[in-house]
């Protein structure tokens, strides 16, 4: 697979549509050049919330431990030391808050579409995610407000981790038929290794 064919998953979370930052969102991935290729609103049930997050059997390890390191970052004391009790509760908080209404699925495919897009999106926590990333610019939320009132990291997006997952990912939420395959122009500028013709 040529770099440029690099798929990402993107759900844009209830929060974001209740925000009105449908436009903006799809406007930040768009001008970086990625292309979309599918993309489809629907309000997903707590079965498939579960089985998105868990379609990689590492996430709740994972989840749990980068929420201590952010709590100890912080001279603060985690609500528990152990990463898999942290990360049941997450999952319990995904499960409310991914179907409180409807989200908006999409498939963006460009170079190195998943980690560009993770820059763009902005860390987890958008307490500490980066001003200039979506999830740093519109949205205030922290790990710590968040857990005290037992609730999810209210973040606006999902984006795919790395390749692996976003492949799991995209099967879990588009069929084959869903993905339409086609060009847009600025690939050539993008892409092209001989920029000719472009004078008069
Ligand atoms: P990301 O969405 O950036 O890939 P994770 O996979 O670590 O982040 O977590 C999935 C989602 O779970 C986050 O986007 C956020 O909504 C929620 N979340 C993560 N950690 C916590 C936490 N400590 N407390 C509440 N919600 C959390």
């Amino acid at each position: 697979m040529h770099a440029k064919e690099e798929k990402t998953l993107i759900v844009i979370k209830p929060d974001g549509i209740q925000r009105s930052l449908i436009g903006e969102i799809i406007q930040r991935y768009e001008r970086i050049g990625l292309k979309l290729m599918g993309l489809k609103m629907l309000i997903p049930n707590a079965d498939f919330v579960e089985k998105h997050y868990t379609l990689d059997p590492t996430w709740l390890q994972k989840t749990g431990e980068k929420t201590i390191a952010s709590y100890k970052k912080r001279d603060l004391e985690p609500p528990s030391n152990d990463p898999l009790v942290i990360s049941q509760k997450i999952l319990d908080g995904l499960k409310k808050y991914m179907v409180a209404g409807p989200v908006i699925a999409m498939v963006w495919q460009g170079a190195h579409a998943v980690e560009i897009v993770r820059k763009v999106t902005g860390g987890t926590e958008p307490l500490s995610s980066d001003v200039g990333t979506i999830r740093g610019d519109f949205v205030l939320d922290s790990y710590q407000m968040a857990d005290r009132d037992g609730r999810s990291v209210r973040n606006l997006i999902h984006a795919s981790g790395s390749v692996e997952e976003a492949e799991m990912e995209i099967a879990h939420w588009f069929s084959k038929e869903e993905l339409l395959a086609y060009k847009v122009v600025q690939e050539k500028i993008l892409y092209d290794v001989n920029l000719d013709g472009l004078g008069e």
